[in-house]
């Protein structure tokens, strides 16, 4: 077998596996001189279909309400304030699902919006509940088009860009594929816009420091998040052991071509075996309100052996945090390894720091657990 045969066998098994795809859809597709681009969106919806008629489940995150909301009240550049730009998405949100609406009907298939902030998913019930919601709709075979609720979220819960909220997406329906479809071919070992020598990267089974670099930050003038945006979400997306694609969505018959193992765009292949929705929302979702660093002896033991973090292998804890918080586990020289839930707030892990066990009750005057975090509740995230 030839390494080009090789790789499509590879693509096509992993693409044969899967019966759920998150498809995300940046701005810089979906807009063509500064307006929605109704033919692009409406061979997304081909797509799609024919996606959904072999029996996949598809999910679709779509950008694009601020760039249609732009077009719909006449403004040429992104409004600099908070409330205008919250209004135009407001404006332009309506227009994009219109289109989704139209495009998918011709295909008899109905649509879903679905809007999110990072809040929602950040709490264990609104989470379920978004979930619940989303698999109704992939019951009824209706496809969910999910954007961030950008009308009424607030700086600090903003999901950052749609690469981000794509990846909670997929974390949170457990999706076997996450496809990045955008305005270029897929990820270049350097800018192809500098330099004419770039050439694309098919397959990516480690994200190494290189190639970080080489994923320059050029954000499209009219979306948010650059390369860079796409390969930190790649990177959280294969450590969770999902394969994730980064692709060109202005390419005809993209989606089919990718269900067919062909060789386009940049696969990201999974680091390990899957996790499951909950500790990827543990991992991925929450943000950390804390850290506690822990002894070699206590890394290792997690790391290796899966063990639960008890107290006597904890020798710093940074931040306050209450009970129940998701923190970090950081090494004895800093260095992260793992993320989790707490059983103790910040100043009783103070308190319990170096202790054994049997220690807690008399230190703390109660004792509801051994474990500082359970091991059903921590999760590593490197090495
Ligand atoms: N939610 C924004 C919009 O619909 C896009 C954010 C992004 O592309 O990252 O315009």
């Amino acid at each position: 077998m030839t390494k080009r045969q090789e790789r499509i066998k590879i693509r096509k098994d992993l693409f044969d596996r899967v019966k759920r795809a998150v498809i995300k859809v940046g701005t810089g597709v979906l807009t063509h001189e500064q307006d929605l681009n109704a033919g692009v969106i409406k061979r997304l919806a081909r797509g799609v279909s024919v996606l959904m008629d072999q029996g996949c489940q598809v999910i679709v995150v779509s950008s694009g309400a601020i760039a249609s909301g732009m077009k719909k009240v006449g403004m040429t550049e992104r409004p600099a304030d908070i409330p205008h730009t919250q209004a135009v998405a407001a404006v332009g949100q309506s227009r994009l699902m219109l289109e989704y609406e139209k495009a998918f009907a011709r295909y008899q298939k109905k649509v879903a919006q679905v809007l999110l902030t990072r809040d929602d998913l950040c709490h264990r019930r609104r989470y379920l509940n978004a979930r619940n919601t989303l698999n109704v709709l992939l019951d009824w075979r209706i496809v969910p088009i999910i954007n961030e609720n950008d009308t009424v979220v607030v700086e600090e819960l903003k999901f950052g860009d749609n690469d981000n909220l794509s990846a909670m997406v997929t974390h949170l329906m457990d999706a076997h594929v996450l496809i990045n479809l955008t305005d270029i071919d897929g990820l270049y070992d350097k800018d192809p816009r500098v330099h004419k020598d770039a050439s694309l990267v098919s397959f990516v089974s480690k994200i190494d420091r290189a190639l970080e670099r080489a994923a320059c930050d050029i954000p499209g003038a009219l979306g948010t998040g650059g390369m860079s945006s796409k390969v930190q979400t790649a990177k959280k997306i294969t450590t969770s052991g999902i394969p994730m694609v980064i692709a060109s969505g202005l390419k005809p018959n993209i989606l089919n071509s990718l269900f067919q193992g062909k060789d386009v765009g940049t696969l990201f292949l999974p680091k390990r075996e899957k996790m499951t929705s909950r500790k990827c929302w543990i991992a991925f979702t929450l943000k950390a309100k804390g850290a506690i660093k822990v002894d070699m002896g206590a890394a290792r033991a997690i790391c290796k052996q899966g063990k639960s973090l008890l107290p006597i292998g904890i020798i710093g804890v940074e931040g306050e945090f209450g009970e129940g918080a998701m923190v970090r586990c950081i090494d004895a020289d800093g260095m992260p390894f793992a993320r989790g839930l707490v059983n103790y707030k910040a100043s009783d892990i103070r308190k319990l720091m170096g202790l054994k066990t049997n220690q807690i009750a008399q230190r703390l005057g109660h004792k509801h657990y051994d474990e500082v975090i359970h091991r059903d509740n921590l999760v590593i995230v490197v090495r």
